[in-house]
């Protein structure tokens, strides 16, 4: 039995999905800027996958950039709002993503910017009334604030957030990387700059993904060659990645509610579960907190066991779950996270994350093996003591 319970990392393709990519890697092979037939062919594949993304997010299509996903398209908003648009004073929060901490610290090294950090508490919430001290203070500056965080699925209102922005005139940028296709977004209404999207986190392929920005903005681009997206991101489209994003996103929003809802019963009922059999349980942010945080993540602190890791102990159980954030490098440094959240390191915290192939019988079956590894007996063997 293998079970994957790690879908904030990355997400099983969708048949439909592989489906819709198969002819762009096949007979239509052809380059968007050839003006034959194929080129067109491919170009209009291109174009009708920009219309699609912009029309589910009330977008204009020429808002909507393709890249090779969010940590470049996250990369591309922040640095051309350095070189563009010569923004000095940044305000993030420690929570975000190490593709927007790890660009803002590059370049208040090596670029002389400012960075400001926003107030956060043990669970993980953005303090709202310290980002409207910071603006008070430092108006027209560049905010970065993620919709959903990766880690323990806490979702921050960017609504509010960005019309705090609008007050203090400062642009806003949203990784909502978590968050798209799973929550619907209007961005006829949320005033909002730049938001970024990666189509293997809603059952697309890897290597794609897409910058939103703002008609308002003009960015001048950060590599240089041919006029792919306006000049602002050259090189040789990827249309096969393209049609399987825009195919990946139009199924997310067909059944989004149904969805939804499914993973709220999935995690609300490995919550409950665990309560039961495990009253003491830490769980992080506020991920069993079911209106404040994304259906699809939970993130729990389980005591140790012994110098055997659980999630190496799963792992050989047939069950993949996650340390934290796939992308950083948590067995050196540790989650900076759950850090932040003042958390106990000394747990062993695990994010379980779920996708629509998950099921409750899984669930079920990781409920017994938890509480299998956690009876004093078992306890014992996995510190050494006894066999
Ligand atoms: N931001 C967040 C919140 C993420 O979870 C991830 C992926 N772990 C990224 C950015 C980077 O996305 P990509 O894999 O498309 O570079």
């Amino acid at each position: 039995m293998e079970i994957y319970f790690d879908n904030a990392a990355t997400t099983p393709l969708d048949s439909q999905v592989l489906e819709a990519m198969l002819p762009y890697l096949g007979k239509h092979h052809g380059n968007p800027s050839s003006t034959h037939q194929y080129g067109r062919r491919a170009k209009d594949a291109v174009e009708s996958a920009r219309n699609t993304i912009a029309t589910l997010l009330h977008a204009s299509p020429e808002e909507i950039f393709f890249t090779s996903g969010a940590t470049e398209a996250n990369n591309l908003a922040l640095a051309g709002s350095i070189h563009t648009l010569r923004f000095r004073h940044f305000i993030t929060s420690p929570l975000e993503h190490d593709s927007v901490l790890k660009s803002l610290d590059f370049y208040r090294k090596n670029y002389q910017i400012r960075v400001s950090l926003v107030e956060t508490d043990a669970w993980g919430r953005v303090n709202l009334g310290h980002l409207q001290y910071l603006l008070q203070k430092n108006p027209a500056s560049f905010v970065s604030l993620m919709h959903g965080n990766n880690e323990i699925g806490n979702l921050n209102d960017i609504e509010e957030i960005g019309s705090i922005c609008r007050t203090y005139k400062a642009v806003f940028h949203s990784d909502t990387v978590q968050t798209l296709g799973k929550r619907r977004l209007n961005l006829s209404k949320v005033p909002v700059h730049f938001l970024v999207g990666s189509a293997h986190k809603f059952h697309g392929p890897k290597g794609i993904g897409f910058l939103y920005v703002n008609k308002q903005i003009h960015l001048q681009p950060l590599m240089h060659g041919g006029s792919q997206e306006k000049s602002l991101r050259a090189g040789t489209e990827n249309v096969a990645g393209i049609v399987g994003l825009s195919t990946a996103l139009s199924l997310a929003y067909e059944n989004l509610d149904d969805t939804q809802k499914y993973l709220q019963k999935l995690k609300g009922y490995l919550i409950r579960r665990l309560k039961e059999i495990f009253p003491q349980l830490t769980f992080n942010g506020d991920s069993d907190q079911q209106d404040k945080s994304l259906p699809s993540i939970v993130n729990i602190g389980f005591p140790a066991l012994g110098d055997r890791a659980l999630v190496d102990i799963l792992n050989e159980k047939g069950i993949y779950v996650s340390g934290g954030s796939a992308c950083s490098n948590l067995v050196e440094h540790g989650s900076h996270v759950l850090r932040q959240l003042g958390r106990n390191l000394e747990l062993e915290n695990i994010r379980f994350s779920f996708s629509k192939y998950n099921t409750l019988a899984e669930v079920d079956y990781l409920v017994k093996i938890l509480s299998n590894l956690y009876e004093p007996q078992n306890i014992l063997h996995y510190v050494g003591v006894a066999k």
